[in-house]
């Protein structure tokens, strides 16, 4: 039987007031933050950081970035700093605006009701995953968008705890750094926070599905775009003169291996995947991602394209081909072997809440990929939503609460441990 703590109240508030505010990030803007909505809850997140009496409050009102910090509470005013970060955006593949959502308490495991007028129903023959939650109290949609506990469940928790610790210095902890970040869903990295005001040199990102998750290992990505310019004549006296964009094209994609593609491979295993083809005698072009686990297959996978481009430049001529490749993000746990205590400190907090950790290698990035690879290791803690991105979405609040108790122990482990 769940039994509700003291952070229940606490949580089921926050998650409901942030998901009413639409947050929703957008791949098509080219301003920063990409939606200037985005503001709306880094002001409601500023004003509550210094309502809960958060010290070096600071809203960047350029690049939308929240930072506050819990100042140690050891009787030395010592422990090892360390940083939260959470996102504030939502994902922009469901609608985003006058999110409504709702509580029902005490779930039974049948069928969930969500528009009774529009007939939308969350089964958990649908989705079975549902199951784990009977008995426990869910926050829910309307069934016409999304909920946004992705990542406003991880920013309920961090707020939540922050609040405790401020309101009982007698707990010992260390210095904690908090961010809220913009524009996570259209892969914004975070790469507009400011490490020397953030404060902490390790961090963990809190996000992601499943209570008791945890990430330390993501892929290698980089995107490549490979274009031909043709020449295009009449095909009755193209003899000797034409040359086909789109034909160098298909022979691109042939060389491409059969079975390293994202739907033959699973765990570890890395790919190449075509995101785009256009084509048609005059210019053609190729987009695709590269991504791998392993650093030396996925340089491997990278020279695997010059080397392809490069018989196409052999057939064709040279200046018709060309071949960029950008980097994305790298697999943090390059960046996080020279300090095992933040994975140990995760698992450890995990099981001292009563959770079973568990983990698997993430076949995608996060903001901690980014923030590991320039100078910030960042493993993540899962937020505990469900359903991420649609209008199925649902937040556990049970998940929430654990969640609030795990970073109260993670906060105790860096108190006891002395600053580097
Ligand atoms: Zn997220």
């Amino acid at each position: 039987m769940y039994r509700r703590t003291p952070f229940y109240e606490k949580v089921k508030e926050r998650m409901m007031r942030y998901a009413g505010v639409d947050t929703q990030s957008d791949p098509n803007s080219a301003q920063t933050p990409t939606t200037g909505k985005q503001f709306d809850l880094a002001r409601m997140l500023f004003d509550e950081l210094l309502e809960i009496g958060a010290s070096d409050v600071w809203l960047d009102e350029t690049a939308c970035v929240v930072y506050g910090k819990i100042p140690s509470a050891m009787p030395d005013g010592g422990g090892r700093p360390f940083g939260l970060v959470t996102h504030m955006d939502t994902a922009p593949d469901a609608p985003g605006a006058n999110v409504k959502p709702w509580v029902l308490e005490n779930y039974d495991g049948g069928d969930i009701v969500l528009n009774a007028e529009k007939g939308i129903v969350l089964s958990p023959k649908d989705f079975p995953t549902l199951l784990n939650y009977v008995g426990q109290d869910l926050i829910l949609t309307d069934g016409t968008t999304l909920l946004g506990g992705d990542d406003k469940a991880g920013i309920a928790a961090v707020m939540t705890m922050a609040e405790h610790l401020l309101a009982h210095p007698e707990i010992p902890h260390g210095p904690v750094s908090l961010a809220f970040t913009p524009d996570e869903e259209v892969g914004g990295l975070a790469k507009d926070l400011d490490f020397e005001r953030f404060g902490a040199k390790v961090a963990y990102t809190l996000d992601g599905d499943h209570l008791g998750f945890y990430m330390d290992e993501t892929f290698n990505a980089s995107l490549a775009k490979l274009t031909v310019k043709g020449r295009s004549v009449h095909p009755a006296t193209a003899k000797g003169v034409m040359v086909n964009a789109a034909d160098a094209v298909g022979e691109f994609l042939s060389m491409l291996p059969r079975f390293e593609r994202p739907q033959y491979t699973a765990w570890r295993e890395g790919f190449f995947h075509v995101i785009s083809v256009s084509a048609d005698v005059e210019h053609a072009e190729v987009t695709l991602i590269v991504r791998d686990h392993d650093r030396t297959q996925f340089e491997h996978r990278e020279a695997y394209l010059r080397k392809c481009a490069d018989a196409l430049k052999a057939e064709y001529g040279a200046e018709r081909v060309s071949l960029t490749i950008l980097q994305q993000y790298r697999n943090m746990k390059e960046f996080l072997d020279p300090c095992p205590y933040l994975t140990e400190n995760l698992i450890a907090a995990i099981r001292m809440a009563g959770i079973e950790p568990r983990t698997e290698p993430f076949r995608g990035g996060t903001d901690g990929s980014a923030l590991s690879e320039r100078g910030l290791p960042s493993p993540n803690l899962s937020a505990g939503y469900e359903n991420a991105h649609g209008r199925f979405e649902y937040v556990p609040i049970p998940s929430m609460e654990k969640n609030v108790e795990i970073l109260l122990h993670l906060c105790a482990l860096f108190g006891n441990m002395k600053d580097e």
